[in-house]
């Protein structure tokens, strides 16, 4: 399978600018950013969508949030904007699952 773009970016083929990383995830703040912060958080072992998750795949869901939560503690929000777009038809672009996490100015709802 071609590497995606976020594989590129953990193998430090392509730059980005890291928010966080560990052993099982990095953090990256988004290129063409929605929002005063937008960041992704990209577990590193690559899961196409939300569609191909299995049961086994429990524990590194379960920490997506945690880190998502500990980043945006770090960068001081609290109130904050979570998005898994799952397929194409939902605007998922980049077929590694990732988080976007977005802050920094007001939400609607329902979301566009
Ligand atoms: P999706 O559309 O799959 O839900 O989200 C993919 C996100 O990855 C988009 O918000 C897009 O801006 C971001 N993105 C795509 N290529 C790059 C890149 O090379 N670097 C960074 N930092 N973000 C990227």
């Amino acid at each position: 399978m071609e590497e995606t773009i976020f594989e590129k970016i953990i193998a430090r083929k392509i730059p980005a600018n890291i928010a966080y990383e560990d052993d099982a995830y990095i953090v990256i703040h988004d290129i063409s950013p929605q929002a005063p912060v937008h960041v992704l958080v990209i577990p590193k072992r690559r899961i196409a969508t939300l569609n191909d998750l299995t049961p086994g795949d429990t524990d590194l869901v379960a920490g997506i949030f945690l880190v998502a939560a500990k980043v945006m503690k770090t960068l001081g929000y609290s109130d904050y904007r979570t998005v898994f777009n799952c397929g194409p038809g939902a605007q998922q672009t980049v077929f590694h699952l990732h988080l976007h996490v977005l802050a920094g100015r007001k939400f609607n709802w329902p979301p566009g």
